[in-house]
């Protein structure tokens, strides 16, 4: 039997888009790699404007995120916290939320296969042949594998984005202590002494805490000696690691940058296997949620009509373009050369912080970097309305270091 859809890779990307088009009508076959109930490696920090796709149901979204600790060389914890719906996140397990929008999307009517992992694909003037432990046709594919699908991308001719990585332990620590110490809020460290990237986290679930860094070059000795962190230390000291799958420490991609052509006749592809994640911060959720639903919209509108050609499908990547790089990402590629690439990450967000303080303009836009309350534009345009100030708490010879970021118009 031939599927409307076929999507490979059961990620919030891949859930999402199944479930909009098993809703509207369609015959999709979504096929997951993982058993139902797989460990990935995420902090699971999600803003609240993920509840737009979908309700985060409570005991998926294990704790109300409402503020966020940030630790640099020189100051810290600087805190911030929010009493607005809008700023508000969760932290949870990626092993119960993927499960979830999986769940939902079976609900909408997706027939859903886990274990199956996709070798191979076949693109005709018919549709597609996905082959692996068994075959299915369909009359359209969107890929969303993350970045474990480089090589079906590949051989389709398609571009693979390129990735950082992140190394992960989730640590055991019982719910009452975890309020105390990490209180709901997200810590993130900038420092260049833990990684070449200089990012960290330490996010508070249930009664489990999320640590792990970022960055291109990064080994298990760069995460061990981030445990002996200030602030973390601590907080971590006799708690146990908790073993998924054998493994206590794990390491994952992240994509840096946008592809430039995320279709062809008959596939799409969303989420971090097209490079959605935002390089600030890093997170990737939303983001491969959005493009699961642009790339579902617009195959309900290519089944309408009948046409899977390649013009027909480059309509999700305007859309793409349009709702999430113009308003999103393209700003947040000139934000990510200002902290990643000046060579100034810790006095730049020491001088943002400090600027907080004073101007309540910038501490919101401070806290929507965290929370996505507002869009990458307008915090741009927030800093950029600032920047006598920032100048001033830089000094002129740094802030010469900053003039590449402002002409960065473009990544992909
Ligand atoms: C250490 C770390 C921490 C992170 N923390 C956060 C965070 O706090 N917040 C946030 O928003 N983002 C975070 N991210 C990023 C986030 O994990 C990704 O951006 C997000 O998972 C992308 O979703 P996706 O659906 O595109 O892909 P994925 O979630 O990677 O899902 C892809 C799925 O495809 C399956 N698959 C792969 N190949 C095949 C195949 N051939 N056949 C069938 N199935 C296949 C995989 O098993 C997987 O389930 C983090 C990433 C890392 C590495």
């Amino acid at each position: 039997m031939a599927y409307d859809l076929i999507i490979v890779g059961g990620g919030p990307g891949g859930a999402t888009a199944a479930k909009i088009a098993a809703e509207r009508g369609s015959n999709v076959l979504l096929l997951e790699a993982g058993e139902e109930g797989r460990y990935k490696c995420c902090a699971g920090g999600i803003p609240v404007s993920n509840e737009d796709f979908t309700p985060i149901p409570h005991g998926v979204g294990e704790r109300e995120i409402t503020g966020g600790v940030i630790v640099t060389p020189k100051n810290g914890p600087m805190e911030f916290d929010t009493t607005e719906e809008k700023d508000k996140g969760y932290c949870m397990f990626r092993t119960d939320f993927d499960k979830y929008l999986v769940d939902i999307a079976h609900d909408a009517g997706t027939q859903v296969i886990y274990g199956y992992r996709a070798k191979e694909i076949e693109i005709n003037s018919k549709g597609v042949l996905v082959k692996g432990p068994k075959e299915y046709r369909s009359k359209c594919a969107i890929l969303a594998t993350g970045l474990g699908g480089a090589r079906l991308q590949r051989s389709l001719g398609m571009e693979v984005p390129p990735m950082i990585s992140g190394i992960q332990a989730e640590f055991e620590i019982p719910e009452s202590v975890i309020t105390e110490q990490f209180g709901n809020r997200v810590w993130e460290f900038f420092d260049r002494t833990i990684s070449d990237h200089g990012i960290a986290w330490a996010f508070p679930k249930q009664e489990a805490v999320s640590v792990g860094i970022l960055g291109k070059n990064i080994k298990i000795r760069n995460f061990k000696s981030f445990l002996r962190y200030p602030f973390i230390k601590d907080k971590l000291k006799g708690r146990e690691m908790k073993v998924f799958g054998c493994h206590k420490i794990w390491a994952a991609p992240i994509p840096d940058r946008l592809i430039a052509k995320p279709y062809r006749e008959h596939v799409m592809i969303i989420g971090d296997a097209c490079g959605t994640a935002d390089p600030i911060l890093y997170e990737g959720i939303y983001q491969a949620r959005l493009s699961g639903k642009l790339a579902a919209e617009i195959f309900c509108k290519a089944l309408e009509e009948g046409d899977f050609g390649e013009s027909s499908l480059a309509r999700y990547h305007h859309l793409l373009l349009k709702q999430l790089y113009e308003e999103d990402l393209r700003y947040s590629y000139k934000l990510h050369t200002l902290l990643y690439h000046s060579g100034l990450l810790e006095k730049v967000i020491d001088a943002a912080y400090s600027m907080a303080q004073e101007d309540p303009e910038m501490m919101q836009s401070m806290i929507a970097l965290f929370t996505r309350s507002q869009t990458r534009k307008q915090i741009w345009k927030v800093m950029l309305s600032h920047k006598r100030k920032l100048i001033k708490h830089l000094g002129i010879s740094s802030s010469l270091r900053l003039i590449p970021s402002l002409f960065r118009t473009s990544r992909i």
